[in-house]
This record gives C-alpha cells, structure tokens and sequence, in this order.
C-alpha cells in the first residue's frame, strides 16, 4: 500500500468512521437496530454442537437485559480471549433469533471505566486490501498502528507548516490536531475541521509550487525579446486580415504582446473553445516573431490538421513577404534538404509541421517562437524537444483543443500564464444538436439526403471500439458500406478516412471533401481535431454512446463554421448506459465547451481527463478539484497574496512554509514543462 514510514501511516486516511461514542442498552434493542454498541458482564460461554454446527454461544448482561453473543468461526480465539465474569465492551449488528437479539461475531474489548460514555473518538475505517485482510491486517486494524504511532508523536513532530496569518485568516485547526482528528476525531465537527485544514493545505501548498516556479521563470529564464510591432503584422492586419477581431482575440492578443516584449520567456496556455479563432492568433504572432528578426513554428498534432492550417496560412499571406513552409513525414527528401537548408540560413520565416519539426536535423537559425497546436496529443517530453532547438528558449504558445475546467488549469498547468477566449467570431448560428436511435435511421439519412440537396457537405463519424484495428477496420467498412446504399453513386460521392491509409491517400481523400468532390465524409476519430471545412453542415455520429464528453464536443466543433444552419446528429443504439444518456443530453442542451468541460471533469473524474495524468501537482490525498472547488479558489488567492508580498519566503511569518517546501523538494515532477 506504498506504506513504507511513519509519514506515509500518518497520510494513510481513513475513508469513513464508526460512531461508537454512545452505548445503547440492551433492553432498548428493537428489530429495526442495526450496529450497536453495548456494555455489560459476560455471564457464561458454552460450546454447542458437534464439528460442523460448531458455535460458541455467550451472553452478555446489562441493568436492562440480556444480550446472546454467537461465534461459528474462531472459536478456539475467543474461548481463549473473552472470559466470562469479566465486562466487555461490545459492537456489532444485531440479528433477532427466536425472538431474542444476538450479535454475531461480535467485536469486543474489554471495559474501561473511561468508556462510560462508549469510546471517546470515532473510529477509523482503513482502505487496505485482501491479501492485508487475510494476514489480519483489516480496515481497523490499521488504525491500531496509527494510535500508537499518534501517541508516540507530539506537536512538535507535526509542527505547523502553513503562515499563522493563513491559519487565524481562515481559522484552520492547527496541524497536529488535524492530523490527530482527521484519524480518531473527538466528534464530525473536529473530522470536518481536520479535513478542511488538511485539504486546503494540500491545495495552497500545491499554490504555492506553481507560483514559484511561475516566478522562478521570469527572474532566470532569459527570453527572446519582441520589441516591436513592425511592417509584417501591421501591414497584414491593415491590409489583410478578413474579418474584424474579436474582443476576445484582442485581448490574447495584448497579453501575448506584454510577455514576448520584456526579455523572458513566454508560456503561454490559450484555451479557447471549438471555432473561437485560436489560428489567426497563432498567425499574428508569428508575424511579430517575424517583424523582430526570428522564425517561427507551428506544430500540429496530424498530418491532416498542419497541412491545413499550412494552406490557410499560406493563404493569408499570399500578398505578403514571408516565406512559410510545411514540412512532415511525408515531404519530399529532395524538399526537405532544401527547407532544412532554409531554415539553418534564416531564409525560411516560418514552418508549420507535423512531429517531424522536432526531429533532430531540424536546426533553426534563430527560432523565436513554438506554437503548438491542439495540445493535449503532444507528451510533455516531445513539448521540451522544442525548446532545445534554440539557446535562448523560444516562446511558448500551447493551444488547447478544447476548454479545460478552470480548476483543473489551475492545477494541471498552474505554472503557466494562461489565457481564456470565452466568445466565438460574430455570426455564428448555433448548432442544434438532437440524440436519434436505430429506429430513425431511416429519417435521418432522408434528412442528411436533403441536406445535401441544398449543396451541404455530411460528416458520418463511426468510433473506435475495438482493441484489434482489424475489427475497427470492419466496423467502418461495415458502416461505409451502409451509408453508401443509402447514397449510391453517381449521384453521391463519398470520402473515407482512417487511421490505417496513407499520408497521401488521406490527403487526398481530405482534399476532395475540402474541395467539394464529395458530398460526404464517412471517417474514424482521424477527423477530430481542427479540420475546418465551412460548407459542411452535418454532423453525424454512430455509437454516439461511445465517445466521451470532449470528443463529442471536438467533433461536434467541425459543422458550424459556415453561414448555414448545422446539425449534430448523435445516433445510439436503443440501450444506452445511463451516465452515455448523460453525455448525451448535456451535448443536446449546450453547445458551450466551458460548461461540457466542467461536466466531463465532473462524470469522469480528474484522473481520466486526458493529459493530467502525467502532472505531478494532481496527485491530492483529500482534496479534489472536482468537490473542493472553492477552497482550491481560496488557495490560489492565498498563495498569490502571499507571493506577492513575499516572494522569496523571508518574512518571519513565511520560513515555516518555506522550510518545508524545501525539505518536500523534488516531489512534483514535470513543474518547468510548458
Ligand atoms: P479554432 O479556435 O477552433 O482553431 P479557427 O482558428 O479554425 O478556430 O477559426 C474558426 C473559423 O472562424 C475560421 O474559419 C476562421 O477564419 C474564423 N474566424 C476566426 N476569427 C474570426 C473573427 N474574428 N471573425 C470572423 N471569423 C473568424
Ligand atoms: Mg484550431
């Protein structure tokens, strides 16, 4: 159970508590009685039956009554550690036998003249496991350990770790009395003090951490300095900019300025929902990378997405002097020689790729700025990769593919300065989204039919399900096939895409769905992120049921991007599991990524949101983002008050906190990863 000190004992919390603070009389016991505790003299032990009935029968007495208690197993124990004439304490449930009640089993200790009043504290229930278990090692058990380790211990050697100004401000129980009750509380208030004091501990210490590796950044790191807005990015947001900014992009916009104009390191995490215009902030950034003299990159996460954000790009700088490039696993050797070429003389201004720009012969002459697209299917080692491509750092820019929960950004990436766009480009029609079953099916490629005979374009999406891509493989055949007797040719004209084709087959496939060669596009997942063809309106998903919440949310994000009306269409078999129906139903009523991520972060819990894993700073003993989300908001206020004031920890108040950051060292992992 990674217990291996006295420390880790001391943090192995109980998940619940028996109240045995009161003691119940033996004539008060009814049939409706559950647990009880009682006290008494036992009078009499006797062994009945033969091998197989085998049972110890024992009665205790009380002022009020008499009690039967009753062992079929560990007969020999008892007969030899319970004696009769002597007064018990005694806990269990109870069972009526013929009338009467009995406990059998029962746990009993022997009694004290302190147990008047039942025990003095509730008692600790242990999480252990079955092999613990089968060595005598239960969920009570453990506590035993605990007690004698909690004598042995005085405040002292849990002294406080948190500024007394924090503890008076938010009146939390000192440490040594949490960590006291949180195990053996005298009552539910004192464990619900002890609770509070040791969860909001965990979250502003975790505060703290990313605070001050926030700071330790821009005190040491060295940052390439974008002094001024120049020719490119005025000339292109002048001239060539196609729609107005929104306030929103404005706003990052400004943000990004500040922290790429004061000589340290920028990064940055852009969090902005499906459709919220995350690439021409991406761009204009790029053009001040440009205007100061440094190349940029921009990474995708497939060869499908950076090849499109390489043709819009290329696109809105057409008129513009700026040389831009693609490059992935599928460029040309001959090409490639020649970008790279480009790149280590500084001809080449900017390259958008795919994991192919971290490759090692990729050199940079002045590399000033990373962008990575779609965040959340980079690891965190790949993202350091980048870094290392220039001796002064570049700038950092990560742009989420979907919102993340506010708490668990302040979290997950709390050591990052990070940016919000919480409002979409002006005109968007909302995307009305409805759950079908099987038994539509037929309406609803009659409706996708006439769709299409109003010149739209159709997603089908079918999931991966299976372990084998063998039968994913089937599955989506299967499901072409389908769609295509439902749209036969010549009339219709369908793509396909999965992750089993080629670079080039999937480009081309892409290509003719972008360009309106075809009317429908029948695809695994692959489609995911970012794809962005305007004219389709349709969006319809098989095994709806399949898919999570974000998924949903990102695929849903493909239709809506035009000047028509768009339909997501979730179709499920007739069963659906009741926490699916809940997906299901959160995607029909908002088309809102903030409030779905919140709901995700909610159904699935933290650990399974997708990129925490590997985050050191979410590995909370008590506390949860998901429950505790306003005592996490109270750490972060406390912990930037207190950084604020004091950031290097020297005020008298503070050197508790600071020692023991300093003897915890080295317990979060990951802390200086973008
Ligand atoms: P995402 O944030 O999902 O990556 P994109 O950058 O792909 O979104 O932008 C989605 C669409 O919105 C694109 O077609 C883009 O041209 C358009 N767009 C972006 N910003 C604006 C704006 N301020 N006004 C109008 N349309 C915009
Ligand atoms: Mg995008």
């Amino acid at each position: 159970m990674s217990i291996y000190t006295f420390g880790d004992l001391l943090e192995h919390f109980p998940f619940r508590h028996i109240d045995r603070t009161s003691i119940t009389r033996i004539g008060e016991i009814d049939p409706a009685t559950d647990y009880i505790q009682v006290a008494g003299i036992l009078e009499d032990m006797e062994v009945l039956g033969d091998n197989r009935s085998k049972r110890l029968i024992a009665h205790l007495r009380d002022k009020s009554g008499l009690l039967e208690l009753c062992w079929f197993q560990s007969v020999h124990w008892a007969q030899k550690n319970v004696i009769a004439g002597k007064p018990y304490l005694v806990f269990g449930r109870v069972s009526f036998f013929n009338g009467k009640p009995q406990i059998t089993h029962p746990e009993m200790e022997p009694f004290e003249a302190s147990m008047i009043n039942g025990k003095s504290y509730l008692e600790p229930i242990y999480p252990t496991t079955e092999k613990l278990k089968a060595r005598g090692l239960n969920g009570k058990q453990i506590g035993k350990l605990t007690q004698v380790l909690l004598g042995m211990l005085s405040p002292r050697d849990i002294h406080e770790n948190l500024p007394q100004t924090v503890v008076q401000q938010l009146k939390l129980v000192p440490r040594y009395t949490a960590y006291t009750s949180i195990h053996f509380p005298a009552s539910v208030v004192a464990y619900n003090e002890a609770l509070e004091r040791l969860k909001f501990e965990e979250l502003f210490i975790a505060q703290v951490r990313l605070g001050l590796t926030r700071l330790q950044r821009y005190r040491h790191s060295k940052g390439v300095l974008f002094e001024k807005v120049g020719e490119h990015f005025n000339t292109f947001y002048t001239k060539y900019l196609p729609f107005t900014l929104t306030n929103a992009q404005k706003k990052v916009l400004k943000e990004i300025r500040t922290d790429t104009a004061r000589g340290k390191q920028m990064n940055r995490l852009l969090q902005g929902d499906v459709g919220s215009g995350k690439t021409i902030v991406a761009l204009l950034t790029m053009l001040l990378a440009t205007d100061n003299g440094y190349q940029s990159c921009l990474m995708a996460p497939t060869e499908i997405l950076a090849t499109q954000h390489y043709n819009s790009l290329n696109e809105l700088l057409k008129e513009m002097p700026v040389n831009i490039e693609l490059l992935t696993g599928s460029t040309k050797v001959k090409r490639r020689r020649q970008m790279l070429q480009q790149l280590a003389d500084g001809s080449l201004h900017m390259i958008v790729g795919t994991h192919a720009l971290i490759e090692d012969p990729v050199q940079f002459k002045q590399l000033g700025l990373s962008i990575i697209d779609e965040q959340h299917r980079f690891g965190v080692a790949q993202r350091a990769r980048l870094w290392a491509k220039a001796s002064i750092h570049p700038h950092v820019l990560v742009m989420t593919a979907t919102p993340i929960p506010r708490t668990l950004a302040m979290t997950a990436y709390g050591d990052l300065d990070y940016s919000v766009m919480d409002e979409l480009p002006p005109g968007r029609i909302p995307i009305t989204t409805v759950h079908r079953n099987e038994m539509h099916r037929i309406r609803v490629m009659d409706f996708v039919r006439a769709e299409i005979d109003k010149g739209r374009q159709v997603y089908i999406i079918f999931p991966l399900i299976e372990e084998s891509e063998t039968l994913d493989y089937e599955n989506l055949m299967d499901g072409y096939n389908h769609v295509k007797a439902f749209f036969p040719e010549p009339k219709f004209w369908i793509s396909m895409l999965h992750g089993r084709q080629t670079p080039e087959i999937k480009a081309t496939n892409m290509q003719r769905f972008v360009q309106g060669d075809t009317q429908i596009m029948v695809s695994t997942t692959v489609i995911e992120v970012g794809v962005n063809v305007p004219n389709a309106s349709v969006m319809v998903i098989e095994s709806a049921e399949k898919f999570g919440l974000s998924q949903l949310h990102q695929l849903r994000g493909r239709v809506g991007r035009g000047s028509e009306k768009s339909y997501c269409i979730l179709l499920t078999g007739a069963k659906v599991s009741t926490v699916a129906r809940e997906r299901i139903k959160i995607m029909c009523e908002t088309n809102d990524g903030f409030k779905i991520a919140e709901k995700d972060l909610e159904l699935r819990g933290p650990g399974d949101i997708e990129g925490t894993k590997q985050s050191g700073v979410m590995n909370f003993k008590l506390a949860s983002i998901v429950n505790d989300k306003a005592l996490l908001e109270t750490a972060k206020i406390k912990a930037d008050e207190l950084l604020t004031a004091d950031e290097e920890l020297t005020m008298p108040d503070n050197l508790v906190l600071k020692h023991f950051l300093a003897m915890k060292k080295g317990k979060t992992a990951w802390s200086r990863i973008s």
